[in-house]
């Protein structure tokens, strides 16, 4: 791609020309992702003012809100002459899959060490997938055989003479916080433009917190006055407000450090918004509000979500939406799940797995919600 339509696609860049020149990128995504207004289901909630942005739509093979970190994480890998990516998650984990996808797409190796997590039918799809793009998946236990695993492949690789890449859990260095930096640059754009007002509100799930801790850092340079409500689904200690100021200030001075004129910036407490009664039994747990709230947005507007992240964030939205208030105010949604299918696998191949997967397949599956208008797994 030539280097004016990425400064186009990337605002960040536009504003801060000495990051284009400083920091790796590679451009697999499809930016802007587009923002538009939820009528059906804000005429069911009263309110006039509900719009989304489709993250679910930012690239083409496989969506979702790892793209935009692994366009900079990714593009460190080929600056550095990787041959090879290692990354970690949970079992189903969607930065997992992302990273096989693209990775095999720059003609890059990926390796995935995986923990374990509650099982769901997405959780079979993606490992199906991983698989299916070339990924070395490992399984452990828990975290302590994943450090030994990790360093085990770690010697091996410098043995080989590859170069490896290590992409850590969720995508959410500074680097690849960089992207979600951008994507307040994007939306301030998309304002400008008239295509929605400035939301009072952003909803986002709060996982490793690099979208979350982005959009807070862009929001504060692009002198939006937006909040963000991040909707914790993982357990305090990986989503304290401690973690959120500490990722905060890293990916700051990583910038400035890159572009000087890149502005200083403070998180405030009153501008740390998390809640924590969505979460239910834990990580990847199913709850019946986060099933609701996926139907409403499935019935109404056609668009899924998943259990353990987004539904969980919507959820919370919807709850906002019932206090009159909440609904003159502006409220976004930003769908950070995958929609689209990457690929048709079949179930009966889960037996080129490694043993030790087969379990998610064999094993029962937590019940989701009906999903009409996607249908990746064929029965056989
Ligand atoms: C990874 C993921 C998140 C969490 O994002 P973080 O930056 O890790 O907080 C949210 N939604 C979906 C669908 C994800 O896959």
């Amino acid at each position: 791609m030539a280097k004016r339509d990425l400064i186009e696609m990337i605002p960040l860049f536009t504003h801060y020309p000495m990051l284009a020149k400083n920091l790796p990128h590679v451009a697999f995504g499809d930016f802007p992702t587009s923002v538009h207004r939820l009528k059906a289901l804000g005429a069911e909630f009263g309110s006039e003012h509900l719009y989304i942005k489709r993250d679910d739509l930012s690239a083409r093979l496989y969506g979702g809100n790892k793209i935009r970190k692994l366009e900079f994480l990714l593009g460190e890998a080929k600056q550095n002459g990787c041959q090879r990516v290692l990354t970690f998650g949970y079992a189903g984990s969607h930065q997992t899959l992302a990273t096989a996808v693209y990775a095999r797409a720059l003609g890059l190796s990926s390796v995935s060490l995986l923990l374990p997590q509650p099982n769901s039918e997405s959780v079979r799809e993606n490992l199906l997938i991983s698989h299916e793009h070339g990924a070395e998946l490992h399984h452990c236990r828990d975290l302590m055989s994943g450090v030994i695993a990790a360093w085990q492949l770690l010697r091996y690789t410098i043995k080989d003479g590859r170069f490896l890449k290590i992409i850590p859990p969720g995508g959410s260095s500074p680097l690849g916080i960089v992207g979600y930096v951008n994507a307040a640059f994007e939306l301030r754009e998309q304002i400008e433009a008239g295509e929605m007002p400035a939301p009072d509100f952003i909803y986002v799930p709060l996982g490793t917190a690099g979208t979350a801790v982005g959009l807070m850092l862009g929001l504060k340079a692009t002198g939006l006055k937006t909040k963000v409500v991040a909707v914790a689904v993982v357990p305090r200690k990986y989503s304290s407000p401690h973690r959120i100021k500490r990722l905060f200030r890293a990916a700051n001075d990583f910038l400035r450090s890159r572009d000087g004129s890149f502005p200083q910036c403070d998180l405030l407490d009153d501008d740390i918004d998390i809640r924590r009664e969505y979460l239910g039994g834990g990580y990847a747990v199913f709850t019946d509000a986060g099933r609701r709230a996926g139907e409403w947005l499935q019935t109404q507007e056609g668009i899924p979500l998943d259990g353990t992240y987004t539904a969980k964030a919507f959820a919370a939205l919807l709850d906002d939406l019932r206090r009159s208030q909440m609904r003159k105010k502006t409220l976004l949604f930003w769908n950070t799940y995958n929609s689209r299918p990457p690929a048709v696998v079949n179930r009966s191949d889960y037996r080129r797995l490694p043993r030790r997967l087969h379990r998610y397949f064999e094993q029962e599956a937590q019940p989701w919600i009906e999903m009409r208008i996607r249908k990746t797994l064929t029965e056989k």
